[in-house]
């Protein structure tokens, strides 16, 4: 195989802005991915993302024993295939608060990280339907918008949760998330618009730009304390594929640093209990991993108007001729940003509001309508770890996130599952509502709330932290994304994050690629004040 300026190991959410950009700068670039290509309707059409659970599109990985909930595991999809887990993903449109950055930058050291320094890079990515503005980009490759048919029963939600006090958020994504407002989304026309549609499909025809399908990485080839390329399997059986300045993973949170301690770099003990020799001593990689927990609350839905009308004939044909209708939803359709604890700092419950049955990640069948209320732990404080399971790079991780071992995380799950049942018991929504499904009716009081919480918690599919940025020993990447201890290698992707952002994590992924990409080709971060509303 010929040399690469760039080797991109990953064409997930930040592997396909960074083929994007680097190619962009002349350079000659690979982008290997383990998966297929992305043809499958159950990732074109949004309402079946969760069909792709379980299938050839996902990695299926899962989490546990989780001593926080009595021993079970937990399942943790990821997207396999062009776009990764933006293929794969409920498509909902999410930054965070001003406080996650400004934290990753005065806590965790990551100088340049703040809200006003990625900002600019949320926008240059942007479309936003609604046209430009201070916070948001028009003409950017990733096109954000308004759900086209939100259902009914969502009108309804939105209803209760003002008249339950909470404000209308007319932009949840200025930095300030605060209050109820419907979702916003990657979609364009109604259909899924992933990061391989984003940023791949128009950088795909330039003659620099190598994609590989069907190629998993197995690990690095280290010489002299320098990266020199990526082993590769599959349609390259044993090739190597070799990098001129840099090997970059962006392999996802659990790809990352599996791949670092597969290639000998991470913790000696753990990696010797693996069967792998060490040659870079870096003890943090795998560690600090964060996702969003949640439960779900359920009611049927006494006047219908749910998602269970998305498996009609009608709805085919209303998608078919006009992108519109009950496939176009993200199940999820509108969120509820609040405190716990009432008091005036940053969210850390993000409800989501789902007029449809949405149990077990999907998995549940239900005969008939019913809304969902899913309070989202979004600043968890459990830090769970993937270690190796085996030296053989086929075996899976094992993974474990410690979820619910500290009480404030469960009393903050207790309290959204009481509050859910506060909105559903407010009017408009009092009128539709019928039978509470989940937690039921023999959940009474907070001991019995919290044996179902533990009982039924979920992950909403966020792992990020493994590969953390900072600037001490803590830390596997420094600021500018370089893996400490070893030449011409970056991680660039969700696993740098030193805390988890407050809402889901796709957008911040992107956004992380996007500076990452100006670090590698060593431009000027992006200013505010030059940041173009009408991007490239
Ligand atoms: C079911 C689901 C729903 C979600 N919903 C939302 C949502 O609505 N909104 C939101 O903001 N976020 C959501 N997320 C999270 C969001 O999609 C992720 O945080 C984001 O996509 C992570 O991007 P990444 O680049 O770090 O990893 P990924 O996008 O997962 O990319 C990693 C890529 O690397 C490839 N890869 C891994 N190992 C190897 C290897 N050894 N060799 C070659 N290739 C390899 C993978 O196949 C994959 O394509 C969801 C995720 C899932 C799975």
């Amino acid at each position: 195989m010929s040399d690469f300026d760039y080797v991109i190991v990953g064409a997930g959410s930040a592997g396909c802005v960074l083929a994007n950009r680097l190619s962009d700068s002349g350079a000659e670039v690979l982008l290997v991915e383990a998966g297929g290509r992305d043809r499958s309707p159950k990732i074109k059409i949004p309402v079946a993302f969760a069909q792709q659970f379980r299938t050839k599109l996902d990695w299926e990985y899962s989490t546990g024993p989780e001593p926080g909930c009595g021993g079970r595991t937990i399942y943790v999809p990821r997207g396999k295939g062009l776009g990764g887990s933006s293929s794969m993903n409920a498509m909902l449109y999410v930054r965070g608060h001003r406080s996650d950055y400004d934290g990753w930058r005065d806590d965790a050291g990551c100088q340049g990280w703040g809200w006003d320094d990625v900002l600019p890079y949320f926008v240059r990515s942007e479309h936003h339907e609604a046209g430009p503005g201070p916070a948001h980009g028009y003409g950017g490759p990733l096109e954000v918008a308004a759900l086209r048919s939100p259902r009914p029963l969502t009108e309804l939600m939105i209803g209760a949760a003002r008249n339950r006090g909470y404000d209308l958020d007319r932009d949840y994504n200025d930095g300030e998330p605060n209050g109820v407002a419907p979702v916003a989304v990657t979609q364009r026309r109604g259909r899924r618009w992933s990061a391989a549609d984003a940023f791949l499909r128009p950088a795909a025809g330039r003659p620099n730009l190598t994609v590989l399908t069907g190629a998993t990485a197995l690990g690095l080839e280290i010489r002299d304390d320098r990266v020199r390329g990526v082993k590769l399997s599959g349609r390259a059986p044993m090739a190597v594929a070799r990098a001129r300045h840099e090997v970059i993973l962006a392999a996802g949170a659990i790809g990352s640093p599996q791949l670092l301690m597969l290639s000998g770099i991470g913790d000696p003990e753990k990696l010797g209990a693996a069967g792998v020799d060490t040659r870079v001593a870096l003890p943090a990689v795998g560690t600090n991993l964060q996702d969003h927990p949640y439960v779900v609350g359920i009611w049927d839905s006494t006047i219908g108007a749910s998602l269970a009308d998305a498996e009609k004939p009608a709805a085919l044909l209303d998608f078919l001729l006009r992108r519109r209708g009950p496939l176009t939803s993200t199940v999820a359709e509108a969120f509820v940003f609040t405190r716990s604890d009432g008091g005036d700092g940053p969210p850390d419950i993000q409800f989501h509001l789902a007029p449809a049955y949405f149990a077990d990640n999907g998995f549940e069948e239900y005969d008939g309508h019913a809304l969902t209320i899913g309070p989202v732990l979004i600043s968890p404080r459990a830090r769970g770890e993937i270690r190796l399971s085996s030296a053989d790079p086929a075996a899976k991780p094992a993974i474990v996130g410690n979820h619910l071992t500290d009480q404030a995380d469960l009393d903050a799950l207790v309290w959204g599952v009481k509050t859910a049942r506060e909105l559903v018991a407010t009017p408009p929504l009092a009128a539709a509502v019928g039978r509470e499904i989940y937690p039921g009716p023999l959940a009474v009081d907070d001991e019995a709330l919290a044996a179902d919480v533990r009982r039924r918690l979920e992950l909403l599919y966020h792992p990020v932290g493994t590969c953390r940025m900072g600037a001490g020993d803590e830390a596997v990447v420094d600021p500018e994304l370089r893996v400490r201890g070893v030449e011409g290698l970056r991680v660039v992707d969700a696993s740098v994050m030193p805390t988890i952002t407050r809402g889901n994590t796709n957008a911040p992924t992107i956004m992380i690629a996007e500076k990452g990409a100006d670090l590698v080709l060593g431009r000027e971060p992006l200013q505010a004040a030059t940041a173009p509303a009408v991007a490239a």
